[in-house]
């Protein structure tokens, strides 16, 4: 009967939508797929002679020049710089999204990664009359088993804004072992502060809060999308709690195992 036949089309087309669904969504990921890839490319192939264009302009720099000279290259320089930071961010973000990202198991020593990012940042701390300190609640010296890139990444994105975003202040960086097998890491700022209702926003892409202090510091808005997907590879957690006008705290909880201890140098298997 009539009934019998409505049904029948009724599965039909609903098979059919789904059928377009998934076919749409294999396209998707397979398009997504292939513009990450494009840009993983790109973005590549963009920091060598972006690389080129900034050595030169400081070789320039080192010259005899007029002070309308000096000022057209400092303001080439920081366009360099900023370029080649979304660059840098882009290939980062690019790789992630094409899945070529996984988490590596190495044996390490902790405490040399903060201080070479304490070291890297050291001119961003200075321009910006900020005193930075490293205090060890817990990881005990010494070599740990994890995944160094990402967390010196992570780090060096936190310890860039806490830094950016404060001046002539303290930016504390601690290090907690929550267990045998989970760290804590927190950046803690006295810097502007974020309003309650950026804190969710500013770890998503592009998104920067709304201020024209904000505007004015530079950057693209990625560092913490970059971070977030780090520690999301590394199967941890990040967060944020701020104070505008006192500054804020940036924690990340990431595994690591001091299992590798007392093998330095030697890299662990993987798991
Ligand atoms: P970027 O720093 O390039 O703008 P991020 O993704 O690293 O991008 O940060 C996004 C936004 O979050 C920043 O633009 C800023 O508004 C806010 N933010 C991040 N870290 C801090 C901090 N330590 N203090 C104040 N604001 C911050």
């Amino acid at each position: 009967g009539p009934i019998y036949v409505s049904f029948l089309r009724d599965i039909s087309r609903r098979k059919a939508a789904e059928e377009g669904l998934t076919e749409a969504r294999d396209r998707a990921l397979a398009g997504e797929k292939a513009k990450a890839e494009f840009l993983a490319v790109m973005s590549h192939e963009m920091r060598t002679p972006l690389n080129g264009l900034l050595g030169s302009i400081q070789i320039l720099r080192d010259t005899e020049l007029d002070d309308r000279q000096s000022g057209l290259l400092d303001t080439m320089h920081s366009s360099g710089d900023l370029l080649l930071g979304l660059v840098n961010d882009v290939l980062d973000l690019s790789k992630y999204e094409a899945g070529k990202m996984r988490p590596e198991a190495r044996v390490f020593d902790l405490q040399q990664l903060f201080d070479s990012a304490v070291e890297t940042t050291a001119p961003l701390a200075a321009a910006n009359d900020n005193v930075v300190s490293v205090e060890w609640i817990g990881p005990p010296a010494g070599d740990v088993e994890g995944d160094p890139r990402k967390l010196r990444q992570i780090l060096l994105n936190l310890l860039g804004n806490a830094l950016k975003f404060t001046h002539g202040g303290r930016v504390d960086i601690e290090a907690e072992m929550l267990g045998r097998d989970r760290l804590e890491i927190r950046v803690i700022d006295t810097g502007i502060g974020i309003a309650e209702a950026d804190l969710d926003r500013v770890f998503q892409d592009f998104e920067r809060a709304d201020s024209s202090y904000v505007r004015q510091a530079g950057g693209t808005g990625l560092g913490l999308g970059i971070a977030r997907r780090l520690v999301g590879i590394l199967g941890g957690e990040i967060g944020a709690e701020s104070e505008p006008g006192e500054g804020s705290l940036f924690w990340v909880r990431v595994p690591i195992s001091l299992a590798g201890a007392g093998t330095a140098g030697v890299p662990a298997a993987r798991t």
